[in-house]
């Protein structure tokens, strides 16, 4: 891919620059990668659509990191695990029509509430089986998990499983319509 001449001066060129962002989030500082263009003669700064969605990307990973939420790529992991789709996983645990793929690709944080449920399903068989029993899933989508259900009360003391609760909003927080979170940014 060849450089692009900058617009501003006309005589550099758009280099791609990779730099790691120390950004302050909460009692902790994120080290954080992102990529732009950079003029190599004026020093201007171009950042394209891809790169945005890119850095917001590395961005929010290492926001759950920090937040002790599942990334990305566990919440894909567990999914799969599931045997659902990404649709149907929105419908058994809401958020929206694209909530999974938005969480998957770490486009969007989920909650705390959110991240609660998806980690019971993954670990307490009987809870699974109950959303999946509540949800509006189709027919066809339910009786595919009717055979994990068979060894659902053989040897498991939910004892030692995780308590299942789900935390209200905390004050941290704010969801949006459509349940997604937006965390606010805390201001110097
Ligand atoms: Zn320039």
């Amino acid at each position: 891919m060849s450089n692009r001449t900058c617009e501003m001066c006309d005589q550099g060129l758009l280099i791609k620059t990779n730099v790691i962002d120390n950004v302050d989030f909460k009692d902790k500082v994120l080290r954080v990668h992102s990529a732009f263009l950079q003029c190599n003669f004026c020093g201007c700064i171009e950042l394209s659509d891809e790169y945005a969605k890119q850095n917001n990307r590395a961005l929010n990973l290492a926001k759950k990191e920090a937040l002790g939420l599942l990334v990305g790529e566990k919440i894909r992991l567990v999914r799969e695990k599931l045997n659902l789709t990404q649709s149907e996983a929105s419908i058994l645990f809401g958020g929206g029509k694209l909530a999974f793929t938005k969480y998957e690709h770490d486009d969007v944080i989920q909650s705390k509430a959110m991240n609660t449920l998806i980690e019971a399903a993954d670990q307490v068989p009987e809870f699974f089986k109950y959303l999946v029993s509540k949800s509006e899933l189709s027919a066809s989508s339910k009786e595919k998990f009717q055979d994990n259900y068979v060894d659902i009360h053989l040897n498991v003391d939910y004892r030692e499983r995780p308590s299942l609760y789900v935390m209200s909003n905390s004050h941290n927080f704010e969801t949006d319509a459509n349940g997604y979170i937006e965390l606010k940014e805390e201001v110097a």
